[in-house]
């Protein structure tokens, strides 16, 4: 009977621990900086109630752009990609939260632009893969590392926002 009890009081709390706070990197790609979607893209994360670290407009290297991408690197559309990417300023973006990772991906939405489903970003914004205006990390992994790569250690802040007891309870 006492073990019943106390399975009753801890199982929340291993709920809990199994909701683990990832990042994720979210970049506003160079079409989507020229095209004024900039606002647009960070609200979306924003008012979904995601926690933004870091935040930045910067214009890449080719070395860098080539170190975010090096899992395509061999297809055919890779330097067509790399041009695309350093043709002009890109917004970075650290963004945390329990589950951001795959979110993220649900609101930008598929690659291909008109596969994307209506709602989100891609789906909303864009038509074409080679123009297809922000890109989100793939894994909590790849979220770390591309967070590592994009940002310096002092551009990234930890921070609690005032609404956040009336995002998560
Ligand atoms: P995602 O950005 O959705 O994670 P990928 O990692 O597969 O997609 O590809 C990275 C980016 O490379 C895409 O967002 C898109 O801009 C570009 N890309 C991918 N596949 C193609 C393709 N077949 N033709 C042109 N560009 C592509």
């Amino acid at each position: 009977r006492a073990r019943r009890t106390r399975t009753r009081i801890f199982l929340p709390h291993l709920v809990a621990a199994m909701e683990e706070v990832e990042e994720t990197y979210v970049m506003v790609k160079p079409d989507g900086v020229q095209r004024g979607l900039v606002g647009e893209i960070i609200s979306r994360f924003e008012k979904k109630g995601f926690l933004l670290k870091g935040l930045k407009l910067f214009q890449c290297s080719k070395e860098l752009a080539e170190e975010h991408y090096k899992d395509l690197k061999g297809k055919t559309f890779f330097p067509k990609l790399i041009d695309y990417i350093t043709s002009g300023p890109v917004v970075c973006m650290a963004w945390e939260g329990v589950g951001v990772v795959a979110s993220a991906r649900k609101l930008i939405g598929a690659t291909n632009p008109l596969q994307a489903e209506p709602g989100t970003i891609r789906g909303d914004l864009s038509v074409q893969m080679g123009r297809n205006v922000v890109h989100g990390s793939d894994s909590p992994e790849n979220g770390k590392r591309e967070i590592a790569l994009w940002f310096k250690e002092g551009e990234i802040c930890s921070w609690v926002p005032v609404q956040a007891p009336w995002l998560r309870e």
